[in-house]
């Protein structure tokens, strides 16, 4: 239940309400997800005065603020275009008008399609703590210890390269449903290739990061070669990431 709601103009000011011990605060995004899940009492700093709702490109970066709605990443119309098809696919038209980027990657379960492409790309995240100092992190170092790196601390920007060919592909028991099992590939112009899966456990897992794609198949039928829940076998879990990530590296191979 949230007892406080605080609007901050300035970073400053929002850091200083996230240090406090009590009551415990946590910062809003667009609170799909405090809403729903968190049942214990919280304030809460919203950050939609703090103009963290640009997306701008710069080299060959797209930077891309913590505060951006998913429905902004469709309009700009020029990030990737698997991660535009992993935004239509986690979240309705309605939940994409509130949910913002960085309260969805922040959230990210094993079945979440979005992070899965974020962490294909090697998205990285621009944090800002208590020693108001900004750092560095790439979601994947991130969100294995997201609760320790989140306290007190403020997501202010994700970072992802515009240089990448990217693919998303998924099977799941309908197409809106979430996934069962997803690969998301990232090739740079070097060759270097970033082979991620989600459809199982707590997280996206990334399965390959390599020079090339070279081994990219079997590294994804071992990672999930013992992905079995009610949703799906290990057996079917391990072929079907197979399938996907060769499907997704053909897909980035026609693209060229
Ligand atoms: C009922 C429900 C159904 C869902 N269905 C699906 C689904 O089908 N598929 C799927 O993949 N996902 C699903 N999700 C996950 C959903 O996509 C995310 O929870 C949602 O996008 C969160 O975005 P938000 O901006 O509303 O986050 P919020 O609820 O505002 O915040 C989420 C968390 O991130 C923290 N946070 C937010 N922004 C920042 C920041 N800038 N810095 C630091 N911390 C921050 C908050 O404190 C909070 O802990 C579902 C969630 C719910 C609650």
């Amino acid at each position: 239940m949230i007892i406080e709601y605080h609007r901050p103009k300035t970073i400053e000011e929002t850091i200083s309400l996230l240090s406090r011990e009590d009551p415990c605060t946590v910062v809003l995004g667009g609170g799909l997800y405090l809403n729903e899940k968190v049942k214990t009492q919280i304030a809460v700093v919203d950050i939609q005065s703090l103009g963290l709702d640009t997306i701008e490109t710069k080299g060959n970066k797209h930077i891309l603020g913590a505060g951006v709605k998913l429905q902004q990443l469709i309009d700009f119309d020029q990030l990737p275009s698997a991660l535009i098809s992993s935004v239509k696919h986690q979240e309705t038209y309605n939940r994409r008008q509130a949910a913002t980027l960085a309260g969805t990657a922040i959230t990210a379960d094993g079945r979440s399609p979005i992070p899965a492409v974020l962490l294909a790309l090697d998205a990285e995240l621009e944090i800002v703590g208590k020693n108001k100092q900004s750092e560095m992190i790439h979601l994947g170092d991130f969100l294995p210890f997201r609760e320790n790196k989140l306290e007190g601390n403020l997501v202010i920007k994700i970072i992802i390269p515009s240089n990448t060919k990217t693919a998303y592909h998924y099977a799941a028991r309908s197409p809106a449903d979430r996934p069962i099992i997803a690969a998301a590939v990232s090739q740079w112009p070097s060759g270097r290739t970033r082979v991620v899966l989600a459809g199982y456990g707590d997280q996206p897992v990334m399965v390959l990061d390599g020079p090339d794609a070279g081994g990219a198949e079997i590294a994804a039928r071992d990672a999930y070669s013992e992905a079995g829940d009610q949703w799906a076998s290990a057996e079917y879990r391990a072929d079907a990431a197979a399938v996907l990530v060769r499907r997704s590296l053909n897909q980035i191979a026609e693209n060229n």
